[in-house]
C-alpha cells in the first residue's frame, strides 16, 4: 500500500505569523484598543453562561441582528463566519464551478490567490498601476476578456492602505458578468462602503471582519452581505455549527454597544492620522522612505529599498511590522506607541545613511 498526498498541497507549508513577545505589535492590523471593563465583565458573564454541551446557532441569529443593526443592513443579508477568511475560502471554494477562473487585483490580500489555486481555479492577476490605483474600466475590460467568473478585492486594500472611491467600485460591479467580492475589512476608517446598497446587485457579496475596527479578532467572527439568493446558497454550503456559541454571544453584546464602537473607531482613526503625518515626516527628512501610500486604512503602507533592514533592526528593538519585498506595512497603535516607533525608526534611519 502507498499514499501520496496530492501535488497541489504537498508542499505546502503552514501560514506562519510572527511569533514571541514584542513590546509592540504593529505587524496583524488588529485594534489595539481592549473590550471596556464594562463590556469585559459582560464577556465573561457570557462565556461562564454558555452551555457548552449544546451545538451553537447554525445561523448566529442574534449575532447576525446586531451586525446589521450596526451596520444598517437587513440582518437577512447576513451569513456569519468563522473570521471573514473562512468565508473567502467558502465563497472560492463553493461558489466557482470547476475551472472557472477567479480574478485579483495585485497586490491584494494573498488569501485570495491562496483559496484559488487550492480549489483549482485559475487565478487572473489584473496589476494595478505604479501607485496601487484601479482603473475601473480596464478591470472590466480584462474581466470579459478573460471570462473571469469571480472578481475579489479588499476596499480599502490590505496591503497598500490605498482605498477606491464607491463610484469606481460600482462601476466595476455594474459593469461585469461576474461575481464580485468585495472585501471592506477596513471600511470603519473611510467612508467609501457599498454596504447599504448592497442589495441593488445580483452579483455582490461584501465581506466585513470583527477582527479590525471592532477588536475582536481573537473571537474569530466575520460576515458575508450580499442578496437573498446569494445568501441563501451561502448558508447552505456553509459548515452547519461554523461559529461557536461563546464567540456569537460576546460578539453580538460587543456589536450592540454601538457607543463604545465608535469611540474606539474615533481612536482609531485619529492615532491612525498622527501615524501617517509621523511616517510623512520621517520619508520627507530620510529618502529611505522612497514612498508613504495614501491611507484609508489603520496602517500605513512605505516603499523602501532597505524594508528588509529596517524590519529586522525594529524587531530588536522589540517593534514588530510586516516587511513585503520592497515594502513595509505598519499598523496604527496609541498615539503614544506610534511616537515610539518614531523614534526606533529615526534611529534606524540616520544610521542608515
Ligand atoms: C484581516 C483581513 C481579513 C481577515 O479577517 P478575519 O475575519 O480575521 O478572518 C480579511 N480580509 C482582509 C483584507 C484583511 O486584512
Amino acid at each position: 500500500m502507498s499514499y501520496e498526498l496530492c501535488k497541489k498541497v504537498r508542499d505546502l507549508t503552514p501560514y506562519d505569523p510572527l511569533q514571541g513577545n514584542y513590546d509592540l505589535r504593529l505587524d496583524a492590523n488588529e485594534s489595539y484598543l481592549s473590550l471596556s471593563d464594562s463590556l469585559k465583565e459582560k464577556a465573561a458573564a457570557i462565556a461562564a453562561q454558555t452551555a457548552l454541551n449544546r451545538y451553537p446557532d447554525p445561523y448566529a441569529t442574534e449575532l447576525c441582528a446586531a451586525f446589521g443593526d450596526y451596520y444598517g443592513v437587513d440582518s437577512k443579508l447576513v451569513t456569519a463566519g468563522n473570521g471573514s477568511d473562512e468565508l473567502i475560502g467558502l465563497i472560492v471554494g463553493a461558489l466557482l464551478q470547476k475551472g472557472e477562473k477567479i480574478a485579483n487585483l495585485t497586490p491584494d490580500f494573498s488569501m485570495y490567490r491562496f483559496y484559488g489555486e487550492i480549489y483549482e481555479n485559475p487565478v487572473v492577476q489584473i496589476p494595478k498601476g505604479e501607485d496601487f490605483s484601479i482603473g475601473p474600466q480596464a478591470v472590466i475590460d480584462e474581466v470579459k476578456r478573460q471570462d473571469v467568473k469571480m472578481l475579489i478585492f479588499s476596499n480599502p486594500c490590505n496591503p497598500t492602505s490605498v482605498g477606491l472611491a464607491a463610484e469606481d467600485v460600482r462601476k466595476i460591479v455594474r459593469g461585469v458578468d461576474a461575481l464580485v467580492v468585495l472585501d471592506e475589512a477596513y471600511m470603519d476608517f473611510w467612508d467609501q462602503s457599498l454596504l447599504s446598497e448592497v442589495s441593488d446587485y445580483d452579483n455582490l457579496i461584501i465581506l466585513k471582519t470583527c477582527s479590525k475596527a471592532i477588536g475582536m479578532a481573537a473571537l474569530r467572527v466575520g460576515f458575508a452581505v450580499a442578496n437573498e439568493v446569494i445568501t441563501k446558497a451561502l448558508k447552505a454550503v456553509k459548515s452547519p455549527y461554523n461559529v461557536n456559541s461563546i464567540s456569537q454571544a460576546i460578539a453580538a453584546c460587543v456589536l450592540k454597544d454601538k457607543a463604545f464602537l465608535r469611540q474606539c473607531e474615533d481612536e482609531i482613526i485619529a492615532s491612525a492620522q498622527t501615524l501617517k503625518e509621523g511616517i510623512q515626516a520621517l520619508a520627507a527628512k530620510y529618502p529611505a522612505l522612497e514612498r508613504v501610500f495614501d491611507s484609508c486604512t489603520n496602517f500605513v503602507y512605505i516603499k523602501t529599498a532597505v524594508a528588509k533592514e529596517i524590519y529586522q533592526k525594529l524587531l530588536q528593538k522589540s517593534i514588530a511590522v510586516r516587511c513585503f519585498g520592497g515594502y513595509l506595512r505598519i499598523s496604527t497603535d496609541s498615539i503614544e506607541n506610534n511616537r515610539r516607533l518614531f523614534t526606533a525608526l529615526e534611529e534606524i534611519l540616520s544610521a542608515l545613511d
